[in-house]
């Protein structure tokens, strides 16, 4: 089929309706939302694991103070501790379990709009997970580079209120003009276990 017609898909409206929206957050109308990444299981360098008990051997895996402080110091300034030496028995860095669970945080910036539904949002009530009326929703619109922090985040917080992402994020707009689009809810009072919400994301 004749290509202009494609072309002529995106009307000039939207174009500008997402041109603005893209200002919107270029002017820094947005916000800062902070990100809880899953947490991520590492094997403890600092000791032998026993993948027999799932634990640590509580034996560590340099042979002297020295070799300790120089894998440290190995690591960088700044660096988290990842590396103390002791003789035999509890790991001093991962305390015994073998592995170390790091959360880690990062933050987006985002226009944060609270409950969307009564700002002529139209059909956007749909977006609240069934079991949790009550809870209020919150969307937000970022920039793309977000996808995989929000998709895959524990929990968020917006203006100091912990929210959980109600379905994987969505990209609305026109190439490197797009828009992430993320809905979360409050989790004051929730009526569902969050393991039930956690499957939604799959
Ligand atoms: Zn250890």
């Amino acid at each position: 089929m004749p290509s202009n017609r494609n072309r002529s898909r995106v009307r000039p409206k939207t174009k500008e309706k997402f041109k603005h929206a893209i200002r919107d957050v270029v002017d820094g109308l947005s916000q800062k939302v902070l990100i809880y990444k899953q947490s991520v299981k590492s094997e403890c360098q600092n000791c032998y694991f026993d993948k027999m008990t799932n634990r640590s051997t509580g034996k560590c895996t340099s042979s002297s103070i020295i070799e300790a402080e120089n894998k440290q110091t190995a690591l960088g300034d700044g660096a988290p501790i990842r590396y103390k030496w002791f003789k035999f028995g509890r790991c001093p860095i991962c305390f015994g379990k073998g592995y170390l669970e790091t959360q880690r945080r990062t933050w987006a910036k985002c226009i944060v709009s609270w409950d969307p539904s009564e700002r002529g949002g139209g059909n956007m009530i749909t977006y609240t997970p069934a079991g949790t009326e009550g809870s209020t929703v919150v969307r937000l619109k970022c920039d793309p580079k977000y996808y995989d922090e929000f998709k895959n985040c524990e929990k968020i917080v917006v203006d100091g209120i912990e929210c959980k992402i109600s379905r994987p994020p969505v990209l609305r707009g026109l190439g490197n003009q797009a828009l992430l689009i993320v809905y979360a809810f409050t989790t004051d009072k929730p009526k569902i276990d969050s393991g039930e919400i956690i499957k939604d994301y799959t």
